[in-house]
């Protein structure tokens, strides 16, 4: 049988079938597929202006290689005029973060950008293998999810971004509106599909031009790509709710591929009507550390007190991973 050949270019060997819809495609072909496809995204959403100071949260995973590779070769080829700086938040994991930051620390130099790290030791006053000593494996996920969500914040300001890009990817999404749908968090399923969120009162925007791209597709496109990333899980068990919704999306995808960008299409396209949206309190600053929050003390404070007071799971119980 002749080799197939490209549906795309019908000139070169195909080497790939996209997991996201099945077509057959040479490497260059998908290559350029995927890259326009963020591209579109970040167009469509206007995620970015000229000019724009832009934090990239860095963590050596494969997704946020792939971000790096991306908005350092499209801010180049359509030119958007974006400062790119890389932030990486320390959690204090040894044997996992540590070795993660070295592949950061590569591709930093590698693609030219500045890169700042951020522990929760310096921010906190704890590591996370400190605060696993005395909370325990099951909360892991719980206390590191604030922590993370609030140092890569302060990182990006201390940079003088103006935005956080991550690499959230469109199975992350997926799994978060299912999360956000089974416990009926309609404040969370509100915000949990928007490409760019945050950036009022105080906060910096957040914006995930990588939420439509498929997670398989990430993985093939850094493998094909030969990005440096790092693979290794982290040592603490994943949030036992996500890996659930995780799981539960993987049957779904093998049974129906497209199930992952119609679940985020479903989220995108549902209503959340404004007072159920809201969540309820006018967001101030922390009364102890002036992060923007809707409490009189932010949720870091609030698990940290609980830290510092011996009691780590007295604070856990209106904690909801996001
Ligand atoms: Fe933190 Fe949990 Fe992720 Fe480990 S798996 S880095 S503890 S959120
Ligand atoms: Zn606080």
């Amino acid at each position: 049988m002749p080799p197939k050949l490209c549906e795309n270019c019908n000139g070169n060997r195909a080497s790939l079938r996209r997991p996201k819809n099945g077509h057959i495609l040479c490497q260059e072909c998908f290559f350029s597929i995927f890259e326009t496809e963020v591209h579109e995204t970040i167009v469509k959403e206007e995620l970015f202006q000229p000019n724009d100071v832009v934090a990239l949260g860095a963590s050596g995973g494969k997704d946020s290689t792939v971000l790096i590779h991306l908005m350092t070769t499209l801010n180049e080829r359509y030119q958007y005029g974006l400062q790119l700086i890389l932030v990486s938040i320390d959690e204090g994991i040894v044997g996992y973060r540590d070795d993660s930051l070295e592949t950061v620390k590569r591709n930093s130099s590698f693609y030219k950008l500045p890169l700042h790290i951020l522990s929760y030791k310096e921010l906190y006053g704890w590591t996370m293998d400190e605060i696993v000593n005395v909370s325990g494996l099951r909360n892991s996920c719980t206390f590191c999810g604030v922590f993370r969500r609030q140092a890569l914040e302060k990182g990006s300001l201390l940079t003088g971004a103006s935005k956080i890009v991550t690499g959230h990817n469109a199975d992350d999404m997926a799994e978060t509106i299912l999360m956000n749908f089974f416990r009926a968090d309609a404040p969370r399923l509100a915000r949990s599909t928007c490409a760019i969120s945050g950036g009022k009162d105080g906060t910096i925007a957040r914006v995930k031009p990588l939420k439509y791209a498929y997670e398989k597709e990430i993985v093939l496109y850094a493998h094909f790509k030969k990005l440096d990333y790092f693979t290794t899980e982290c040592t603490y068990s994943k949030d036992a709710f996500r890996g659930t919704a995780r799981a539960l999306l993987k049957e779904m995808e093998a049974v129906r591929p497209r199930c992952i960008a119609d679940i985020v299409a479903t989220g995108e396209s549902l209503c959340v009507r404004e007072v159920d949206a809201s969540p309820g309190q006018a967001p101030r600053p922390c009364s102890r550390c002036g992060f923007v929050t809707s409490q009189r003390l932010c949720r870091a404070c609030v698990l940290l007190q609980s830290l510092q007071q011996g009691n780590p799971l007295a604070a856990l119980r209106n904690t909801v991973v996001e």
